[in-house]
């Protein structure tokens, strides 16, 4: 078999065996073949398109491509979550807390931000001394003491997607259904957990904008973990504004503690109720996601949740402190208020636009190797559907000097659309997709 027959049989439509989609993958992680070739494929993937089974068999091998972790040092049931990227999407430093609080361990790998999306582990690193890379042992460790960890994905964890997702982003061949899925499920496989809670965004800000791909990706994600043999629930979350109110590293773990303090309420609670529920419901902690949902309120309300982020960054080395003292967080040097400029209604976001100003802020990069600010980002104070009138404030800008702001400011303006006709408020929940195979877990097992 040589890589020139199988990128000759994707290019005339065929359908890949099992072999044919291995070699690929070797190939990738071993860079045993030149990147023209598998560039070719990918392009010849993204253009041909692949069957479920095609998809399954590629994110099987890119997870087998690298280490699998071990999780079953830990115990119980070990669920992961993963989003397909947002704004302001800070979900998983107020679920997980919340989930550890009610005795259901989380043991998780998150990622970096990317492009106009967040990342968790910047996020973490706002917190002075916080530390993110941790050894597999010194992770299950933290996880069987507090019930409660959130690191970087090991180096040797799907070494197929590092090759080629970077090949994907300057070919391409990113908007591909089959490559999402297998580049997405082949590092959640190997992280090792026992099920799995994706979160697919839709929406201006996210990477799915229309809600047919959306639900096409989750259908195919759910389907692909069934055959793989992991209960997977795909939640489908509104992304056509920030999730939470605040945008930045520093700004979303002020949002999240005071969530987690039960002083705000709001979307990005709701959110997070709903896939923690699920998680909760997975790891068998409860039989309905609403019940799940339910504690993590009690964890709120008797402030076991905050304590047990306060566990958690003392563990990794942070400081704790900032859970009771957010002002100890990074603060920026200019801090503006930009105000609305007309009466009417707020009708719509170009979220992924918003998150490019918080990005070009200095709260996300523009190349691996820029360091970040991560006091840097802005509060928005209006939400779609709200009825605002002239000079009311529309953002709090947080910026590293008045010439970042001025800027930031111009493209807030420009990407919030105020008009004269009201509007119906944003949807968080979509859709929820199942399947029978998450739905039986308890039964089989
Ligand atoms: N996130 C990933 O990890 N891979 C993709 O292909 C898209 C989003
Ligand atoms: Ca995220």
């Amino acid at each position: 078999m040589t890589m020139l027959e199988i990128i000759e049989k994707k290019k005339l439509g065929g359908e890949l065996n099992e072999q044919e989609i291995i070699f690929f993958a070797r190939a990738a992680a071993n860079h045993s073949v030149p990147d023209y070739q598998l560039a070719a494929l990918l392009m010849a993937i993204r253009l041909k398109g692949m069957t479920d089974r095609e998809t399954m068999l590629l994110t099987m091998a890119m997870r087998d491509s690298g280490d699998v972790a071990d999780l079953s040092g830990i115990p119980g049931i070990k669920v992961d979550k993963h989003s397909t990227g947002g704004v302001g999407d800070t979900t998983t430093l107020v679920l997980a807390p919340l989930m550890a609080a009610c005795g259901v361990p989380v043991a998780k790998m998150s990622g970096r931000g990317l492009g106009h999306t967040g990342g968790t582990l910047d996020k973490l690193e706002s917190i002075p001394g916080m530390r993110v890379e941790l050894s597999e042992d010194e992770f299950i460790r933290q996880v069987k003491e507090i019930g409660l960890a959130i690191v970087g994905q090991t180096r040797h964890l799907a070494p197929a997607d590092k090759t080629l997702y970077a090949l994907r982003d300057v070919t391409s061949t990113v908007d591909s259904m089959p490559l999402i899925v297998s580049s997405i499920l082949s590092k959640k496989l190997a992280a090792g957990s026992d099920a799995i809670v994706l979160d697919v965004k839709t929406g201006s800000g996210a990477l799915m904008k229309s809600m047919e791909d959306s639900l096409t990706l989750a259908n195919t994600m759910v389907e692909v973990g069934k055959m793989a043999g992991k209960p997977i629930v795909a939640v489908i979350s509104g992304m056509d504004q920030p999730l939470g109110t605040h945008v930045g590293n520093a700004l979303e773990v002020r949002e999240a503690i005071d969530i987690l303090a039960g002083r705000v309420k709001g979307d990005l609670l709701e959110v997070s109720l709903l896939l923690g529920g699920y998680m909760m419901m997975l790891s068998r902690k409860t039989v309905t996601p609403e019940a799940g949902a339910a504690l993590m309120r009690q964890a709120i309300e008797s402030g076991e949740g905050l304590k047990k982020l306060k566990e958690m960054i003392a563990a990794q080395g942070g400081d704790p402190r900032v859970c009771d003292d957010p002002e100890r967080l990074p603060q920026a040097a200019v801090i503006r208020t930009i105000r609305c400029e007309e009466d009417g209604y707020v009708q719509a976001m170009n979220t992924t636009g918003l998150g490019l100003a918080a990005r070009d802020m200095g709260a996300g990069r523009t190349k691996m190797t820029d360091q970040l600010d991560y006091s840097t980002g802005f509060v928005m104070k209006v939400r779609i559907g709200d009825r605002v009138t002239k000079d009311m404030p529309l953002c709090e800008l947080h910026a590293r000097t008045e010439e970042d702001a001025d800027r930031a400011a111009a493209q807030v303006r420009a990407a919030v659309r105020i008009g004269p006709e009201a509007c119906p408020r944003a949807r968080n929940i979509i859709a929820v997709v199942i399947g029978d195979y998450a739905k039986n877990a308890e039964a089989r097992q």
